[in-house]
């Protein structure tokens, strides 16, 4: 990854570039952000232009640092991520970060490390973390990414130096899910109003609608008049993921807005009502994290009984 291939960022890709033409680059850098929106691979590309032996500010690709760094075998580069099908980073990642930052670089003239969704490093994880920090291996580089970076610990938040992201436009969602990845309009126009500048987001919820065999939208239509029976499955359906019970929400404002009439005061009057439902229910959905089947199950009682 280069930063020229980054979509997007260019203010902290420029603040990065410049501290690695001055030398300058702190040894411990904050990520944060909202999710999906490509954190990860401005820290991809910083580790890259670290580790890289033409010593430029991008990446050259061709060097044997860049080929053994794109074949996955740098010896001079760790990334942290949550083990699979764990809620917290554990303690014992930490402790092999660590012990890699110790020990000199092997091949490039300084190490780096990702730690990926640091926010959910265990407590213990954190208070690990902090030692490096507080007495950081020479020219160790090591970079967090959190999009909650409150859930860090105020002694490591204060160790490392802040980044802020920012959801990217809307020009710039479609150049990451069209120009880079290729996917097709079609399949782009049915995610990205609900991508809130998170490309990431968005693929999400491409692959939640891809693997359901029918478009969300035929799916929600059945609410219309839907006995409760009918509406228990529906509500499993969409509740499997935040993302995906926020993706059906929004929808079904979408659907109000761009269906209602409004030369029609009785129209407008019930599609207001409606809205005024499913509102609240996302805003319960993002500040209390609820139950999502009994949200779903009583917010589409409530529409199909209107
Ligand atoms: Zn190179």
């Amino acid at each position: 990854m280069r930063f020229a291939d980054v979509v997007g960022h260019a203010r902290p890709i420029a603040l990065l570039r410049r501290a690695l033409a001055t030398d300058r680059l702190a040894h411990a850098l904050l990520f944060a952000g909202p999710e999906g929106i490509g954190k990860r691979l401005v820290a991809d590309a910083l580790a890259a232009a670290v580790v890289c032996e033409t010593k430029g500010t991008d990446v050259c690709g061709a060097c044997p640092g860049c080929r053994q760094l794109a074949a996955g075998t740098h010896p001079d580069v760790l990334v942290v991520s949550l083990p699979q099908g764990k809620r917290e980073v554990p303690i014992e990642r930490v402790r092999d970060l660590n012990q890699f930052l110790r020990l000199q670089p092997l091949r490039a003239a300084r190490k780096a490390a990702i730690i990926d969704d640091a926010h959910l490093l265990s407590l213990a994880a954190q208070n690990a973390l902090l030692k490096g920090l507080e007495e950081p291996p020479l020219g160790a580089l090591m970079i967090l990414i959190a999009h909650n970076a409150d859930a860090l610990l105020p002694t490591v938040r204060s160790r490392c130096q802040r980044l802020l992201f920012a959801p990217l436009s809307s020009e710039e969602v479609d150049q990451v899910l069209r120009g880079r990845l290729g996917i097709a309009p079609e399949e782009i126009a049915a995610v990205a109003p609900f991508a809130d500048g998170r490309p990431g987001r968005a693929l999400a919820l491409r692959k939640l609608v891809h693997t359901d065999g029918e478009p969300p939208a035929t799916r929600l239509e059945r609410l219309e008049g839907a006995r409760y029976g009918a509406l228990v499955p529906l509500a499993t359906h969409f509740s499997r993921s935040e993302d995906l019970a926020a993706f059906a929400l929004e929808s079904l404002l979408r659907q109000y807005r761009d269906t209602t009439d409004p030369g029609d005061r009785a129209a407008c009057g019930r599609a207001a009502r409606r809205a005024d439902i499913v509102v609240e229910a996302l805003q319960a959905l993002r500040r209390r994290n609820p139950n999502r089947q009994l949200l779903l199950e009583s917010v589409f009682l409530q529409l199909a009984r209107r």
